[in-house]
């Protein structure tokens, strides 16, 4: 709406009274839905000269809020135009970065914590851009998700996934990340199968994981596509257990069969008892459940300790493998010469991080 009035303050107290009406809860179905509302406040003169310019700044702050927990009003400032233009670029950039290859995936070890051997990798997409170097996909698979771009992403990375394991018999099982977008796409499924058959996969090798949010988005749609996806074979783990609003909902759900704790557990443990009992708790759930648990994010030997007391079934972290590139895979596996155990790999990694650290404390001691 327009209010001709540039009074940020009067213009602060409607978007107030806009969001204390609008946001209720709303029964449907039995269901109890909990509308929640965001207001982008553009002020005349100092935000846009024209009518045209008031609302494309109001529509920019209403999404910058709305990116942010809790926020349920935003007044524009000028960064954010730029903000949006430096997405747009970087979604324009990616694209072609799509068409010309530039991405690879990276994969990183999950051990099991009974036997110490190697249960699979997980898939992480990388981006090397020779504009830009070395893009995280922190940010570039959140500009992905805005425009779309992410269902060719994902798509990329489960046929890539699939020649993987068609080159390298050895590797037991690898894991993808599938976005929200994605999971409710009619055409998954099929994209899915003829990429396993085309490569002539077993699907007990692939894994698919998902996140708590890419269920709420459409519940419905995701979970028929979960569904099916189960019924070819493939596993399906739950990303990132513990940091959504409703995890054990979703665990009620769907019969994941895997929970993957999310790493901010593990490594708050020494400094937060909370933590160390969330964590202890989460696999208590999954015992119960008989769905084992992955620890994500094993960053020291402390916290390795912490997860096997615990008594989690897997293991994924820094601490002995790094997310390695693809093209690494071959010679990893020759050096490591069959023993594809928890100790052979981290001495491995120790090993090839060795040069790098020397030179960096040699270089520290030049410094100081
Ligand atoms: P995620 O799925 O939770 O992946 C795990 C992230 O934690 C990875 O970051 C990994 O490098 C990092 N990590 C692993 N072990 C440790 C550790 O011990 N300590 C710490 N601090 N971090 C650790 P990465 O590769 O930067 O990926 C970030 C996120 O980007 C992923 O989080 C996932 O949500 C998304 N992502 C990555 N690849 C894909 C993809 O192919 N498709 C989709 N849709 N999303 C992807
Ligand atoms: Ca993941
Ligand atoms: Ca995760």
């Amino acid at each position: 709406m327009i209010q001709k009035n540039s009074d940020p303050d009067s213009a602060h107290e409607l978007a107030s009274r806009v969001v204390e009406t609008l946001c209720m809860s709303l029964k449907w179905e039995e269901k109890t839905i909990d509308a929640s509302i965001t207001v982008g406040v553009a002020l005349f003169p100092l935000h846009g000269g024209s009518r045209k310019e008031l609302l494309a700044n109001a529509d920019l702050a209403m999404y910058r809020g709305k990116s942010e927990i809790n926020r349920s009003i935003c007044v524009f400032d000028a960064g954010m135009d730029q903000f949006v233009r430096d997405r747009r670029a970087l979604a324009l950039e990616l694209r072609r970065a799509i068409q010309d290859d530039e991405l690879s995936l990276a994969l990183q070890p999950q051990f099991e914590t009974g036997t110490g051997l190697l249960a699979g990798f997980e898939a992480l997409l990388r981006w090397y851009s020779p504009k830009r170097g070395s893009v995280s996909p922190t940010e570039f698979i959140s500009v992905a998700e805005e425009n779309g771009l992410i269902i060719e992403i994902d798509r990329w990375v489960i046929n890539r996934a699939c020649k993987l394991l068609k080159l390298y018999p050895w590797l037991p099982r690898l894991a993808v990340n599938v976005s929200a977008k994605a999971i409710c796409l009619s055409d998954l499924v099929a994209d899915i199968k003829s990429a396993m058959v085309e490569n002539g996969v077993s699907p007990k090798r692939l894994e698919i994981e998902i996140t708590e949010t890419a269920l709420i988005h459409d519940l419905n749609r995701a979970l028929h596509n979960l569904r099916q996806i189960k019924a070819l074979g493939i596993t399906v783990a739950m990303d990132d257990f513990g940091i959504g609003y409703s995890s054990l909902s979703m665990l009620s759900s769907f019969p994941f069969d895997r929970i993957k704790i999310d790493g901010s557990f593990i490594q708050q443990v020494g400094n937060n008892d909370r933590a160390g009992a969330i964590f202890k708790a989460v696999v208590g759930l999954g015992s119960a459940l008989k769905v084992p648990v992955l620890a994500e994010g094993v960053e020291s030997n402390a916290q390795l300790q912490f997860a096997l007391l615990a008594g989690c079934q897997e293991l994924q972290g820094f601490y002995f493998g790094r997310p390695l590139p693809q093209i690494d895979l071959p010679a990893m596996h020759f050096e490591l010469a069959g023993m594809m155990n928890i100790d052979a790999f981290k001495l491995w990694q120790d090993r090839r991080l060795a040069p790098a650290e020397q030179l960096a404390s040699v270089a520290d001691l030049a410094l100081a």
